[in-house]
């Protein structure tokens, strides 16, 4: 059996992310005991007072654009990533290198599972899969891009649709039916620059990215439905179209953060959580607002918006968690992952069996 012991923690445990100061026990990758004080087990490693946190998950990017990093920066939304953008012409090249430094990335900066809008069809499928390694876990919905429906569905988790614009009415209505009947998931980029949400909720999605430019009437059906939503609100303001109402989609339904395409932003879920937690509370002048839930958008609901299983730090959950370093004259550590700590204060990734230390 495999064992890994992590003593003197600061564990922010379960769904609530509750202080336990002690030791945690991980054997053949599950969680199998949380206690208070110091374990008087032998070879346990002392974390020094280390926050232990659920890892990240980016619940919306496109790896594939990875190789052209900021390119076309001061160009319109359309130019950049609509049809016949600079990016459809940059996923004609070899794109896996880039999609190989992007999953590295995300794993140097505590993300661990993630959503991938995947371009090209079924072959565009095969090409991230065959840069996984057995620290990610990936969510990927594909889009036909010429290839048939069913052969997309084999070969990903589901669809995620570009845009009601990119089809005809039978074409969105066949991609629907099929990923229905195939019980796999079907989400759609929506809102992200005119309010559409009309036409992209008759396809009953099982959640909706963006939702940056909605009117309250389309917001309140949303709601109504309990429909997830995938906020990426730096992407949104980095191509110059808004910022989503995230503090209303936060308090009104399960929403989550993605950071987007590569080429426009970066992976970094640190940097994802401050920009959403001070715009909120510069916005809505609300200085009570929460920290724990923008922690809990980036963890726990990305998982329960993809449907993956729990990563929530409890006994008997599969482990898959951040230790921070601790740092002196910390008195909120939620508020200081939030906005104080930088990737290289991440000093292990635990996912299942495997840790990667920086100690
Ligand atoms: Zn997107």
């Amino acid at each position: 059996m495999k064992s890994m012991i992590f003593n003197n923690a600061i564990i922010l445990e379960g769904e609530e992310f509750e202080i336990t100061r002690g030791y945690l026990v991980v054997e053949d990758g599950v969680i199998t005991e949380i206690g208070e004080g110091k374990t008087p087990k032998k070879r346990a490693i002392d974390v020094k007072r280390g926050y232990v946190v659920p890892s990240f998950t980016n619940a919306h990017v496109h790896l594939g654009d990875g190789i052209a990093q900021d390119i076309g920066a001061y160009e319109p939304i359309e130019k950049r990533v609509g049809k016949e953008s600079i990016k459809f012409k940059i996923l004609k090249r070899n794109i896996i290198p880039g999609i190989k430094a992007s999953l590295k990335e995300m794993i140097s900066s505590g993300t661990t599972s993630f959503c991938d809008f995947r371009e090209g069809g079924v072959e565009g499928i095969k090409k991230l899969k065959g840069c996984l390694t057995p620290l990610h876990e990936a969510v990927i919905l594909g889009r036909p891009d010429g290839d048939p429906i069913q052969s997309v569905l084999n070969e990903s988790n589901g669809i995620g649709i570009s845009s009601i614009s990119s089809y005809n009415e039978t074409e969105l209505k066949k991609i629907s039916t099929a990923v229905k009947s195939s019980g796999k998931l079907l989400a759609i980029h929506a809102g992200e620059v005119r309010d559409d949400l009309e036409e992209a909720l008759k396809l009953e999605p099982d959640f909706l990215v963006h939702l940056t430019n909605v009117n309250e009437e389309s917001l309140e059906l949303v709601f109504s439905k309990n429909l997830p939503v995938v906020l990426c609100p730096r992407a949104n303001a980095m191509l110059g179209v808004g910022i989503p109402p995230i503090k209303e989609i936060l308090s009104n339904t399960l929403a989550a953060f993605g950071t987007d395409n590569v080429m426009v932003n970066s992976l970094n879920m640190l940097r994802e959580m401050e920009f959403a937690f001070k715009i909120i509370r510069g916005l809505s002048k609300d200085y009570r607002f929460n920290g724990e839930r923008i922690l809990k958008a980036a963890t726990l609901n990305g998982r329960r918006v993809l449907g993956l299983e729990d990563n929530a730090i409890k006994e008997g959950a599969k482990a898959d968690f951040l230790i921070f370093h601790n740092r002196k004259y910390i008195y909120d550590p939620i508020i200081a992952i939030l906005h104080r700590f930088e990737i290289k204060d991440i000093r292990a990734l635990v996912k299942g069996s495997k840790c990667i230390k920086r100690y």
